[in-house]
């Protein structure tokens, strides 16, 4: 049958049968769909995508952008500017060569600017994030022509037979094929909080309502629990997601940290400029002895509003974004939430999962502990050749029956496939499992010649929760003729007892231990002994304590398969089989990532599900615990209320055998004692932990989507010292953006100062126009802003403990700073500006304006910020103690702006147009010579802190 020929995907899937479903679509339950059937088939119906709707429509971004107190003040100045030039030209009062209302274009194209800058940023962001989000992606086990395969969800057509298993979000809707103890929460698609039961075995009534079709799964919902093989009947937004056409992952509009930040500080300088305006204007009128001077003050007033105004500040603040995301992906961490970048560096206190993110998460069984006797395994990787070793000596593990029916419960009670990749023996599924099929194979064991022999009936499946998991076979179908496998195989002859079935467990050893009654010694059981117990549980510390992960293993055989749900009672009375202990070797950068958080006050917290022994040494292993250290176990935790958890939650840096929900538990504790808590989880019920954290995060290479989904950034290598480098990312984002808002509002303090002081002084006029402030603050300001937003990390970036998320942008001195600097600022300008102005009226040859006064105090004000951006590249460090090239782009943009600004004294048009006046040599040097002094200040008052021992900004 052609691609052609297949149904529309509307047929009523939950009333066929399996096989008639497998028909319909020309496919198989086994051997999947072919290369070329995929590619008909993403022809017809195209690519699994849907089109996302609903969030904000772009009017509404756009409209957003001008509910901001700044700039409804600069729409007002533009206005009451228009409406005075209008009354000038009307009155004829208009200056020769004077372009009117040509401040209020400006200020109106600033605001219209600012307006569409903070659209582009949002949308951008939205975009950005939506590339990202497409980044960690789900992707999805298929079987394509006879062959297990990873494809991204994107690629999934009808007739593909996809693997579902607990933590995966479903990416396409299907026919259940078959299942094991599958259960799925639909919340995303009927509002149903309460996981589903389904079941591949029944078919429903036609009119069967959507959350009753137990036989179907839908894109968008979620495995809670269990395994599947499923028929994709319908893909993109042929499926039920797709119909109703919500958008899977809703666009978050809450305002960021940051954009409250700057709420914060627009309201700050709105209501500081218009008390001072109030000032300047009484002070004026008293000064006048009445309103006649009203024209002027009112230009003094819309003045100082603009100059109040950073109008740089949004798209300084965006590129710093920006480039931090980009930062950050670059070391493999990718933002899945924006306020994360912002609020990465406050991080106090990091729970991290053990495998995998700070093990290798390559396990490499080491040794096998069984009837009394440790074996030595010797290999490396995941190639199944190794030795035996007992005392030193190879063995034949034929000769021990007791290791091959450990070996066959690896084999058998095992979801992970060892396939040979480009000549490498790889693994695809849970590298524990992964080791266990690999050691099993050293001795000759091969897992599909044994699943083959043994068929899987049944399982109870592994969970953090549970932490075992159980595989129930059988073992009369396998009979060949006269003969059964039970008899010809060794390994299976003690075990089975001539029952039908035979159930395999493995997982926690404690656990293992505590449900068995026999154990196997040779090729037979025998009653589990007191005495037994006890070595076994002292082999498995003595293993533990080597820093191993231990598996314990048992078996059962039984006369019938044992219904769904009642694990609690069918894995009792097992015979026990011994103890595998398996190497997974700490990361080696993880280590000096530790150390890197201690000395930047952030505390590492191991969080696993794994032994306390393991985790103690392991622990310890990387500097994160001491020897002695106290390790909490989930148990202790379960007993604990939650305030005695949070008198503990300070002092502990290891818990062990915790469950999912103890995660969630330990966030809250250390979130009321004020942490700031990042936490790692791969899992399905990690989360609502993730959720919790200040920062959730998911595992990239492990992690299910669910926990993707829930997550504020996701880990592309699942590595430890990845978050510490974000972190570190964090911390310099949120430091250049204070550093150039220091500096940028520290220029406009000393503006608004210089202007108000200007009537009081009785000079006339004002000396800067809202076209020369906008020049300043957007362009003078603005290019060296943008040059300290690249700039490197302090070198002690990670040796300062970390700030609260919560402080104010005021906080920490920034505040004082700025009006310390603006008001030395203004002292320096004012200055110059008396004597200039004194100076230009008495030496006014031709070609010279007695205004230009005004011109040397909008070039000084120029300059003179061109020395503090030099300044403040460092908090601490003298400008002759770094490194000028360090940020080279700090130098290019004084430069730049700096010849800039002369354009504007020397080109006539420029100069026009800016209502600037040529200043001579001398005059443009004392300017300079004014402005250096406030480079001077700030360097001063370096060696100051440094001489007092106060801290600097
Ligand atoms: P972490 O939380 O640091 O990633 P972990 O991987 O050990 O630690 P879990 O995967 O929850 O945490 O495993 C908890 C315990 O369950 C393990 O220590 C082990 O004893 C047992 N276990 C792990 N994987 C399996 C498995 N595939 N089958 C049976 N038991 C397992």
């Amino acid at each position: 049958m052609s691609a052609n020929s297949l149904p529309e995907t509307a047929t009523v899937w939950h009333s066929l049968e399996v096989d008639k479903a497998l028909g319909l679509l020309n496919s198989n339950a086994d051997s999947g769909l072919t290369t070329e059937e995929v590619e008909q088939r993403l022809q017809k119906y195209g690519p699994n995508e849907l089109e996302e709707h609903g969030g904000r429509s772009a009017w509404e971004i756009l409209l957003d952008q001008f509910k901001n107190i700044m700039l409804l003040m600069l729409i007002a100045v533009a206005l009451i500017s228009g409406f005075l030039d209008f009354y000038s030209w009307r009155s004829g009062q208009l200056k020769a060569g004077e372009i009117p209302f040509k401040d209020t274009i400006a200020i109106l194209a600033i605001v219209v600017l600012n307006g569409i800058l903070g659209y582009v940023q949002e949308s951008r962001a939205e975009q950005a994030l939506a590339a990202l989000k497409k980044m960690a992606s789900p992707s999805v086990r298929v079987i394509r022509s006879n062959k297990l395969v990873d494809v991204a969800a994107k690629d999934i057509v009808p007739g593909d037979v996809m693997l579902l298993e607990a933590g995966v979000q479903i990416s396409a809707d299907g026919r259940l094929i078959e299942e094991s103890n599958l259960q799925i929460r639909e919340s995303a698609l009927t509002g149903e909080a309460e996981a589903v039961n389904k079941q591949a075995t029944i078919h429903l009534p036609e009119e069967t309502s959507l959350g009753d079709r137990i036989n179907l799964v839908f894109q968008g919902t979620e495995v809670v629990q269990g395994r599947a093989k499923v028929l994709v009947t319908n893909t993109g937004m042929t499926t039920e997601l797709g119909k109703i056409a919500t958008m899977l992952q809703s666009v978050e509009s809450e305002p960021t940290p940051l954009q409250q930040r700057m709420t914060q500080l627009g309201n700050v300088l709105v209501t500081g400029s218009l008390i001072l305006v109030a000032i300047v204007v009484i002070g004026g009128i008293i000064q006048a002895r009445g309103f006649s001077n009203i024209q002027d003050l009112l230009e003094v007033s819309l003045s100082m509003a603009v100059a109040v105004v950073p109008e740089g500040l949004p798209a300084v603040i965006t590129v710093t974004l920006a480039l931090g995301t980009q930062r950050m992906v670059r070391r493999n961490a990718l933002i899945r939430k924006l306020p994360a970048v912002e609020t990465l560096g406050s991080v106090t206190t990091i729970c991290s999962d053990k495998t995998g993110t700070l093990t290798q998460n390559k396990m490499v069984v080491q040794s096998l502990y069984t009837n009394q006797k440790t074996f030595r395994v010797t290999g490396e990787g995941y190639a199944p050749v190794g030795d035996f070793q007992l005392d030193g000596q190879k063995v034949e593990v034929e000769d021990y029956p007791e290791i091959s029916a450990l070996l066959l419960a690896c084999a058998v009670c095992n979801d992970s496939v060892l396939q040979k990749e480009q000549g490498e023996w790889a693994i695809l599924g849970d590298p524990t499992e992964g080791a266990l099929v690999t050691l099993a194979g050293k001795a000759g064991i091969e897992k599909d010649q044994w699943s083959y022999k043994l068929p899987r009936v049944s399982e109870f499946p592994f969970s953090s929760e549970r932490k075992r998991m159980s595989v129930i076979s059988e073992i009369e179908q396998v009979s060949t003729g006269e003969q059964s496998f039970t008899d010809v195989d060794p390994a299976l002859a003690g075990l089975v007892n001539g029952e039908p079935y035979l159930m395999f467990t493995k997982g926690s050893p404690e656990l293992i231990l505590a449900r068995c009654t026999s154990i196997q010694l040779g090729a037979n059981s025998a009653p589990l002994q007191e005495e037994q117990r006890q070595q076994i549980q002292a082999q498995n510390d003595q293993m533990a304590s080597n820093g191993l992960r231990v598996l314990g293993f048992a078996y059962k055989p039984l006369t019938e398969v044992p219904p769904e749900g009642s694990d609690e009672t069918s894995e009792q009375g097992l015979v026990w089989l011994g103890l595998v202990g398996m190497l997974d070797a700490p990361r080696p950068e993880v280590r000096p990532a530790v150390q890197e958080c201690r000395q930047a006050g952030i505390r590492p917290v191991m969080i696993t599900g794994d032994h306390q022994l393991t985790a103690r040494a392991i622990a310890v292993d990387l500097g994160i615990g001491q020897e002695g250290d106290r390790v909490l176990t989930g148990q202790e935790l379960q007993r604990m209320s939650d305030q005695e958890l949070e008198q503990q939650v300070d002092l502990v840096s290891i818990y062990a055998r915790v469950s999912p929900e103890h995660k969630l538990r330990i966030v809250q504790a250390l979130q009321r004692r004020g942490r700031f808590v990042a936490m790692t989880g791969d899992g399905v019920n990690d989360a609502p932990a993730l959720k919790q954290a200040d920062i959730g995060i998911a595992m990239g290479i492990t992690g299910t989507d669910v926990s993707k989904e829930a997550s504020d950034m996701v880990l592309l290598d699942d590595n430890f010292a990845t978050i510490v480098s974000a972190t570190k990312e964090g911390r310099v984002v949120y430091t250049n953006i204070r550093r150039f808002i220091k500096y940028i509002l520290g220029s406009n303090i000393g503006e608004v100062l210089t202007i108000a002081a200007a009537p009081l002084l009785g000079l006339g006029g004002v000396p800067l126009t809202p076209l020369q402030i906008l020049w300043m603050n957007l362009v003078t300001d603005g290019l060296p802003a943008l040059a300290l937003a690249v700039e490197p990390p302090e070198p002690d970036v990670m040796q300062r403990p970390p700030f609260s998320p919560r402080e104010s942008i005021f906080a920490r001195g920034l505040g004082s700073y700025m009006i310390r600097i603006g008001i030395i600022f203004a002292i320096i300008t004012i200055i110059l500006m008396q004597w200039a102005y004194t100076h230009a009226h008495a030496v006014t040859g031709p070609g010279l304006s007695a205004d230009r006064w005004k011109t040397m105090v909008f070039t000084s004000l120029c300059i003179a910020q061109m020395g503090h951006a030099i300044a403040i590249r460092s908090n601490t460090r003298l400008t002759i103690e770094m490194n000028p090239l360090s940020n080279p782009y700090v130098l290019a943009a004084v430069v730049v702006t700096t010849a800039l600004q002369l354009m504007l004294v020397y080109v006539p048009p420029l100069r026009d147009f800016f209502g600037t006046h040529w200043l001579p040599p001398t005059e443009l040097a004392i300017c300079i010579g004014f402005s250096a002094l406030m480079f001077v200040w700030i360097e001063l008052e370096k060696i100051f802190f440094r001489l007092t021992g106060k801290k600097a900004v």
